[in-house]
């Protein structure tokens, strides 16, 4: 059998070491094709050196010099910057597509590989945030297949194998409720950037950890949901369910409720998006149900977890709210985690941003680009 040439954009980070990690364990499977990251340059050269893909590609002239220099096998190709990306992924033959790179950094990758009709495995979430009509319309358009990772709609995705959407009745969401579960508006004021980088069960970049913590992640998850699925948003519910076990539930019109379960780690979800529509044995650690004895569920608290009722907010007007909303929550956590504000403050940069930028009902592309920007340098101005 051929190996599937594979393309990993965000090599560097969680989502992207795990899965070359899996590459590596079933190398037979698959062959690295190229890799890019923001500006680690050290672990991309390592993981240049280790791979020998075709194409790397970092964003900074800096650590492009250093993987130039480094890397001595002429073998791979060095490229800087988002624009060649977006090309090679046009230009170049992959079987897979994995979109690890964080935040609206992702969108235009993401556009270029389903214009170009490469099967894409998507791990990352704002993209669908921030574009999900124009990406669902363009997977219409150009036969497009996307495959989740996020373990939620991994779970959802192999939930629904053979059964036909129309007879989904809802999709339950669970959440851990992260570190803060069960706070007040209070409790939350003190809160340190140390705390909101501990995730109780998930051991995840930090943008992601803290999108954790204010369960903006379960808001953006409600959003991708909604596009991968297309399904309406009064049929999607969140659960908070703090062992992380069950990574979401589908309930059918006959009432019947199917779930997947799991120890929580992106193993299974990566594994299984990389080989689908195959399931392979894997190595994973086996869920052990009498170790795990209880599994328990709890409504989440929409009144203290503010960023869960903007992405409902969200979900409904559609348009460009999600651009506004991810825009303003990524420069929220920038702040956050340069110790400019505090925790709370990331939900009010967040409400100030979704008043004061203009609601567009029908935004084209080059709008949502405009959006962001003019989200951002507001959202900056009063953090
Ligand atoms: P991370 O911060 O660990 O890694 C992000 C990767 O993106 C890095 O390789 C980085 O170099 C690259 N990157 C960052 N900014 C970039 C830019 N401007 N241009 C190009 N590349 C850039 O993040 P992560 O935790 O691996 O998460 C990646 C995505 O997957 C996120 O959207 C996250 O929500 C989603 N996700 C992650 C997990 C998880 O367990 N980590 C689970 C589900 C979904
Ligand atoms: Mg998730």
């Amino acid at each position: 059998m051929e190996k599937k040439r594979v393309a990993i954009l965000g090599s560097t980070g969680s989502i992207g070491t795990q899965a070359l990690k899996i590459i590596n364990e079933f190398s037979e499977d698959f062959e690295v094709k190229l890799i890019s990251a923001n500006r680690n340059d050290q672990l991309l050269l390592d993981q240049a050196l280790k791979f020998k893909p075709k194409h790397v590609i970092i964003n900074t002239i800096s650590g492009y010099n250093y993987i130039k220099k480094n890397l001595k096998q002429n073998k791979t190709k060095v490229h800087c910057g988002g624009k060649v990306l977006c090309e090679l992924i046009e230009d170049e033959d992959f079987d897979i597509v994995l979109v690890a790179i964080v935040g609206f950094a992702a969108l235009m990758p993401t556009i270029s590989a389903i214009k170009s009709g490469k099967k894409i495995a998507l791990a990352n979430k704002e993209t669908l945030v921030v574009g999900g009509g124009i990406i669902s319309s363009l997977v219409n358009d150009y036969n497009g297949t996307i495959i989740p990772v996020d373990s939620e709609h991994s779970a959802i995705f192999q939930c629904i194998q053979g059964e036909k959407i129309n007879t989904v009745e809802n999709i339950i969401l669970t959440a851990s409720g992260g570190p803060f579960r069960g706070y007040s508006q209070h409790d939350l004021e003190s809160v340190s950037i140390e705390d909101a980088l501990k995730h109780p069960n998930w051991s995840m970049g930090n943008k992601i950890t803290i999108d954790s913590a204010t369960l903006m992640n379960k808001g953006f998850e409600l959003i991708e949901t909604r596009w991968l699925f297309d399904i309406p948003y009064d049929k999607i519910k969140v659960v908070v369910h703090p062992e992380s076990i069950v990574h979401s539930l589908v309930e059918f019109h006959d009432k019947s409720v199917i779930a997947q379960l799991g120890q929580p780690n992106m193993y299974i979800p990566i594994l299984y998006a990389l080989n689908y529509p195959k399931r392979v044995r894997s190595s994973a650690p086996k869920l052990d149900l009498i170790k795990t004895k209880s599994l328990n569920f709890e409504s989440p608290d929409k009144s203290v977890f503010k960023h869960l009722q903007f992405a409902y907010d969200a979900i409904k007007s559609g348009g460009s709210f999600g651009c506004v909303l991810n825009a303003a929550n990524e420069v929220a956590i920038d702040g956050f985690l340069n110790k400019k504000i505090s925790f709370i403050d990331m939900a009010n940069i967040i409400e100030k941003s979704l008043e004061k930028i203009t609601f567009v009902q029908n935004p084209k592309l080059e709008d949502l680009l405009e959006i962001d920007l003019e989200t951002r340098k507001f959202a900056k101005s009063i953090t």
